[in-house]
């Protein structure tokens, strides 16, 4: 039986932020993990972790592992919908072992937060009738930037060049612009919202309607948040943890991390407001974007500290991106 996913464009809903007067700023330039000298540990899940985390949702959790993703399982009576899947074929393997413990259902869905490998490559593994529901900003995404992306994890290390071979992205069955609602069966329903330009340009959240549990991609997280698409806006980003905020969810499933709730979305936008203000008020007193980099990076170092989250992934190592970021959006507007 095929299944009954419909999507329909939502009019009226947040722009995606492209084609902004600030140009292309690239701004995740600053953020130097590709070549960094840490050691990355191997991005595998962990088989046998699957647990229940409300009535109709699983969760396989990252374990703390970077470019591992926390993988969300939710469960109807007719169909199983996966949410990302970390790097690489041999990661998919490990979440269809998962997923074949939960019983057999008519249809397996797949789809993704953002286009990032760690969250898209392990399709590889999933058979050929899964139905790979996908945002058009994401499809965009693996265009422009898929390659180069690809290219950015293989060279991390040997590990992760080999889980990435043979492990290209996905291509969507569905496709849809703002949201999408997907039905399971038995009243499990999933509703996938586009958010825009946040973390990546086609940041996308998943609201579990009977559980309220939000999948929250990389847009809420306990770790940093990072720029990392030149279509990345904080101002943009602000207003999307606003509408987080009022979808109310009970649980957050992060990208990354542990679950948590609303406060992670406070911490975010305490973190972007501050960041806005200070870079705003730092230029007008005609400080350099690296001055401004320095001085609030001292400033904010003792409130947003790493629990967990060290290295290239931490709130110090992320920041430069967003101070820089708030540096350039708090350019005056040009008058024609
Ligand atoms: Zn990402």
């Amino acid at each position: 039986m095929k299944s009954h996913s419909t999507c329909r464009a939502v009019i009226g809903c947040v722009a995606l932020g492209i084609g902004s007067s600030m140009g292309f700023p690239g701004a995740h330039a600053a953020e130097d993990w590709r070549t960094a000298k840490t050691v990355w540990p191997n991005p595998l899940l962990k088989e046998g972790a699957l647990k229940k985390v409300s009535e109709h949702v699983h969760v396989i959790p990252d374990g703390g592992i970077p470019a591992v993703a926390n993988i969300g399982i939710i469960v109807g009576d007719r169909a199983i919908l996966v949410i990302d899947t970390s790097v690489g074929r041999r990661n998919g393997e490990i979440i269809l072992r998962e997923v074949g413990k939960l019983g057999k259902r008519d249809q397996l869905l797949l789809t993704a937060t953002h286009f990032h490998p760690d969250h898209t490559t392990g399709a590889a593994a999933f058979p050929a009738n899964t139905t790979i529901i996908l945002n058009d900003a994401v499809l965009a995404d693996i265009r422009d930037f898929g390659a180069s992306m690809v290219a950015d994890f293989t060279r991390v290390s040997p590990f992760f060049a080999n889980l990435l071979k043979d492990s290209p992205y996905p291509q969507a069955t569905v496709s849809f612009d703002q949201e999408c609602e997907i039905h399971l069966g038995g009243g499990v329903s999933v509703k996938a919202i586009a958010m825009g330009a946040n973390h990546t340009r086609g940041d996308t959240v998943f609201l579990v309607e009977p559980d309220n549990v939000l999948f929250t991609g990389d847009v809420v997280m306990e770790g940093a948040p990072q720029i990392a698409s030149p279509y990345s806006r904080i101002s943009h980003w602000l207003e999307s943890l606003d509408r987080i905020q009022a979808m109310k969810p009970k649980l957050l499933v992060p990208d990354h991390g542990p679950l948590g709730n609303l406060t992670l979305v406070d911490r975010y936008r305490a973190y972007f407001t501050r960041i806005t203000e200070r870079a705003a008020h730092l230029r007008k007193e005609g400080k350099t974007a690296d001055e401004t980099v320095e001085i609030v990076r001292t400033e904010l170092r003792p409130t947003f500290e790493d629990s967990e989250y060290r290295g290239v992934w931490s709130w110090d190592a992320r920041m430069s991106g967003s101070v820089l970021e708030a540096y350039k959006e708090a350019a005056p507007t040009q008058s024609p």
